[in-house]
């Protein structure tokens, strides 16, 4: 992507002060989704980042990963899959629970999603904490895939979270804050 472009899907991104709990500066990336040229935009950006890496499977995590996470698997010609909330997927599942802020929380994955011959994407909106994609990371790391990559559209860089994901993985996101 050009500095140009970057600086254009930054600026569509829209802050919400206190949201969801007073001082948290919430990234809503709606705006960017509902502009044409941006989603258009963030769309080639993904897809230039992983374009000859032999992606067969990209998993989004719920619930905003799944909007780039499946634009980018079908323009690499990859599957989608989803790592939902607790109670959600149909089929038998592989779970992962982690510690967040305030409590725990769990994600979960259908156990025939992914195979050992997969190379897979996790993809999410936002990187914050890291709290949420290290579990993910270490959901599907536990079903042995080929390769791992881990994507976000956008990272808040303050909050430091590349610090807790893997140092042997490549991490990539789009733009920073
Ligand atoms: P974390 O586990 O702290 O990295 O949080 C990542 C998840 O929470 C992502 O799925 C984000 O969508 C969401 N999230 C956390 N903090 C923010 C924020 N300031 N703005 C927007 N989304 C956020």
């Amino acid at each position: 992507m050009t500095q140009q472009e970057i600086t254009k899907l930054k600026g569509v991104v829209r802050n919400i002060p206190d949201f969801p709990v007073a001082g948290v500066q919430f990234k809503d990336l709606t705006t960017l989704f509902k502009d044409a040229e941006c989603l258009q935009l963030m769309e080639q950006g993904l897809v230039e980042l992983f374009r000859d890496k032999g992606v067969t499977k990209v998993l989004g995590i719920e619930s905003r990963g799944f909007i780039g996470g499946s634009l980018l698997a079908a323009r690499l010609g990859a599957g989608f899959v989803p790592i939902r909330k607790p109670g959600k997927l149909p089929a038998e599942t592989v779970s992962k629970s982690y510690s967040k802020e305030y409590g725990t929380d769990t994600i979960e994955i259908h156990k025939d999603a992914i195979t050992t011959e997969d190379v897979v994407v996790i993809h999410d909106d936002l990187l914050a904490t890291g709290g949420t994609m290290l579990a993910a990371y270490e959901l599907v790391k536990s079903m042995n895939p080929r390769a791992i990559y881990i994507n976000f559209v956008c990272e808040l860089s303050f909050l430091e979270g590349r610090k807790v994901l893997p140092k042997d993985v490549e991490v990539t996101s789009l733009f920073d804050f």
